[in-house]
């Protein structure tokens, strides 16, 4: 029988982890067609989280768990789950249930019937978020959407479950500053999206700070588009564009008292081409630093032969 991997990222949450874990025992349970691990990362908690862990993993063996040294983020968690997993699929889910577990029984059966790579859950609404919070979240898709080369689900969160092909492809991708939501969309794959209620978290408050999100949306767009570091070039040109307007008119005469602006044009411009050029330079070296990989293979005759074996 199959196995699915689900993965949960807690970080102070003694209050939802136990109701985390008694609804997601109840879906193993009554799972007849796959099989279930649940490996919670417990991301440095200063509660009672890491004790509360080890007593679910003395008495079900399915519970594994990991416990960091201190808080590295919910990035980091994911990542640590995600190596861990056995899994032939593997799913992350927040401990606060805020994403219902009994989708990933639905996500299974989407992917086994249809044959899809990977089933994504997005937010249908945002009410019951402040209504600044909304504002910003829209703002960063429209931003990141323009700037980068992968494209972002408005309302997509890290709840998803994923064939073992892909996530060994997330994997791949080792990347120090990681933001998942641009990473998984990296990878390709066909994913099949399902959308799901908002619903309020089960106990606790959350984690994520105003000051937290914004860096986080500023790491997605540094992580995943090199559009700022050209800013320079484009208004470098602008400016040269602009000075050799204006020389032309001097030198027929008009604008006799233009002679600064034109020396502050050529300087200005030629300095901000000189940054951009420099950008365009540390725009290839991001990319060779960050090292992911040139292509990810879907499928191939190996595969067929395994799959038409199997049957
Ligand atoms: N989380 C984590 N490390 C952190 C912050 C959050 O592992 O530094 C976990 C948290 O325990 C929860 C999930 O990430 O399971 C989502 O966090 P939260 O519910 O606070 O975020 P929100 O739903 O408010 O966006
Ligand atoms: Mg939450």
């Amino acid at each position: 029988m199959e196995l699915i991997s689900v993965i949960i990222p807690c970080y102070n949450e003694e209050g939802s982890a136990p109701l985390f874990y008694e609804r997601a025992a109840k879906l193993a349970d009554g799972s007849e067609d796959v099989r279930y691990e649940f490996i919670f990362v417990d991301d440095g908690s200063t509660d009672r989280t890491a004790e509360i862990l080890r007593e679910l993993s003395r008495k079900d063996e399915r519970v594994r768990y990991i416990s960091f040294s201190r808080n590295f983020g919910k990035e980091a968690a994911m990542y640590a789950g995600f190596r861990a997993a056995r899994g032939d699929y593997a799913v992350s889910a927040d401990a606060d249930l805020q994403h219902p577990p009994e989708l990933i029984g639905e996500m299974y059966r989407a992917i086994k019937e249809e044959g899809w790579d990977c089933v994504a859950a997005r937010r249908t609404d945002r009410s019951g978020e402040p209504v600044l919070k909304r504002f910003f979240s829209a703002a960063f898709y429209k931003i990141i959407n323009s700037v980068s080369e992968t494209k972002l689900v408005s309302g997509a969160c890290d709840f998803r479950l994923m064939s073992r092909k892909m996530l060994d492809a997330v994997l791949e991708l080792s990347e120090r500053n990681r933001f998942s939501k641009g990473i998984f969309d990296w990878v390709g794959f066909r994913t099949k999206w399902i959308s799901f209620e908002n619903v309020k978290r089960a106990a606790g408050t959350s984690k994520w700070s105003f000051r937290k999100l914004l860096s986080y949306s500023m790491e997605g767009i540094l992580s995943f588009s090199t559009a700022l570091l050209a800013v320079p070039l484009f208004a470098g040109a602008l400016m040269l564009a602009a000075w050799l307007a204006l020389l032309v008119v001097y030198l027929c005469g008009g604008a006799p008292d233009s002679s600064a602006w034109l020396a502050a044009l050529l300087v200005g411009g030629i300095n901000l081409v000189c940054i951009g050029i420099v950008g365009a330079y540390v725009s290839k070296g991001y990319r060779e630093i960050k090292s992911r990989p040139l292509y990810i293979v879907r499928e191939t005759d190996e595969d067929l032969k395994k799959e038409d074996g199997n049957r």
